[in-house]
């Protein structure tokens, strides 16, 4: 598969429908209309790749919907060079975006076909992350923390220290919490090391699951 102006053509339609849908984030919606979606997903996908829709990935995970993924981006507030940690990376596209702006970007996945799948799929669109590993997103990244913001992309039942903890003075941490549908919260620390946190609407994402294989 190839990346042609039919998909750029429709990259632009599914922009002028976040557009429509409330996301106002210029650099946001300029990595949305770059990163070629179609070629993250299962071929038998690809005619439906700039749909505003969530599709099946391998292991029974899910791509999240454009809105969500552009919406969390937004609050996440990206400036190019930070670091930023995603725990999640299912199919890669939410990390693609975040290299798209500028980011230094770590993304850990707790299903190893999965994470060997997105960075494949990543090198093959001239994607080179910082680090893609295989992990569970409960304890971060001690490695390489701190970071200025950490996105889940999963549902979590609760808040993990581990990612408060690994979180810069001044950072901002995005995680939608609760069981069948979760809230959007927005936390961030203050140079005090003060989380201040806020709420964003519902979503629905596939569960963060504790680490077992
Ligand atoms: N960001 C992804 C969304 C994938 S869905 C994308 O853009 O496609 C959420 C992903 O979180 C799934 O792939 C799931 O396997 C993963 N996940 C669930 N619990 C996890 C955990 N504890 N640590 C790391 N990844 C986890």
């Amino acid at each position: 598969m190839r990346d042609t102006p039919k998909h750029q053509g429709l990259r632009n339609q599914l922009v002028q429908t976040l557009i429509n849908k409330g996301i106002k984030d210029k650099k946001v919606l300029t990595a949305i209309a770059k990163i070629p979606r179609h070629l993250l997903l299962e071929s038998a996908f690809e005619p439906h790749a700039y749909q505003d829709k969530a599709f099946p990935i391998a292991a029974g995970q899910t791509i999240s919907q454009p809105y969500t993924v552009a919406f969390q981006t937004e609050l996440l507030a990206v400036e190019s060079g930070e670091k930023v940690l995603e725990i999640g990376t299912g199919s890669g596209y939410q990390a693609a975006i975040l290299h798209s702006l500028g980011a230094k970007v770590y993304t850990v996945e707790r299903i190893k076909e999965l994470y060997l799948k997105a960075k494949q799929n990543l090198e093959k669109i001239g994607i080179r992350l910082k680090y893609a590993g295989y992990g569970d997103g409960y304890k971060g990244l001690p490695l390489y923390a701190p970071f200025d913001k950490i996105i889940v992309t999963a549902a979590a039942p609760y808040i993990p220290d581990a990612l408060l903890e690994q979180l810069k003075p001044g950072g901002r941490l995005i995680i939608p919490v609760g069981h069948d549908a979760q809230e959007m919260k927005l936390l961030t620390k203050d140079n005090q090391g003060n989380i201040t946190e806020t709420s964003h609407g519902l979503f629905r994402f596939v569960p963060m699951l504790e680490n077992k294989e």
